[in-house]
């Protein structure tokens, strides 16, 4: 383990540029909408691979272009994180299925990135909520501790 004192902030600025990239090839816009910021106790690669996961997901969901929304807030003593699409959304039966290791619904995925992404918040004492969005798309929220 490698924990350290690093701030959300910059952990999601990090990854989202590291994706710009990609996003604007695919007419992707990524929106960072920013509440206060937290400190977690964590490993930055960890977390950052995180959110590369959850992103990438994202962008791969939204092959003709589109925004996503990364909404931070700090809740009481919990850091939120939530990546929003407008991908398709998730049907019932893949949403059941969707944190098992080895399911995927592309031509080439691994099936490995949520799993991954279960395992990082396990050692932070972070959990994964899905939700459906009202409008269009799916939400994936993040919640891990702030380090006090
Ligand atoms: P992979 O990306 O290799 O398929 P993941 O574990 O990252 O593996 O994701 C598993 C499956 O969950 C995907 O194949 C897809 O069906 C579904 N999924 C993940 N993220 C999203 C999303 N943002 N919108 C819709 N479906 C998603
Ligand atoms: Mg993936």
């Amino acid at each position: 383990e490698n924990k350290e004192s690093e701030t959300i902030h910059e952990m999601l600025q990090d990854v989202i540029t590291l994706l710009y990239s990609q996003a604007r090839l695919q007419n992707v816009q990524i929106n960072f909408i920013k509440g206060s910021n937290s400190r977690l106790l964590c490993d930055r690669s960890q977390i950052k691979q995180l959110f590369i996961n959850l992103i990438k997901n994202a962008l791969e969901e939204m092959p003709k272009g589109g925004k996503i929304d990364i909404r931070q807030r700090q809740v009481g003593t919990e850091c939120i994180v939530d990546v929003v699409d407008e991908g398709p959304g998730i049907p019932d039966d893949v949403l059941a299925k969707l944190k098992e290791p080895f399911f995927t619904t592309k031509k080439e995925g691994t099936g490995l990135g949520l799993m991954i992404c279960t395992q990082i918040l396990d050692k932070h004492n972070g959990a994964l909520d899905i939700l459906r969005n009202d409008t269009k798309g799916s939400t994936f929220r993040v919640s891990l501790p702030i380090s006090l």
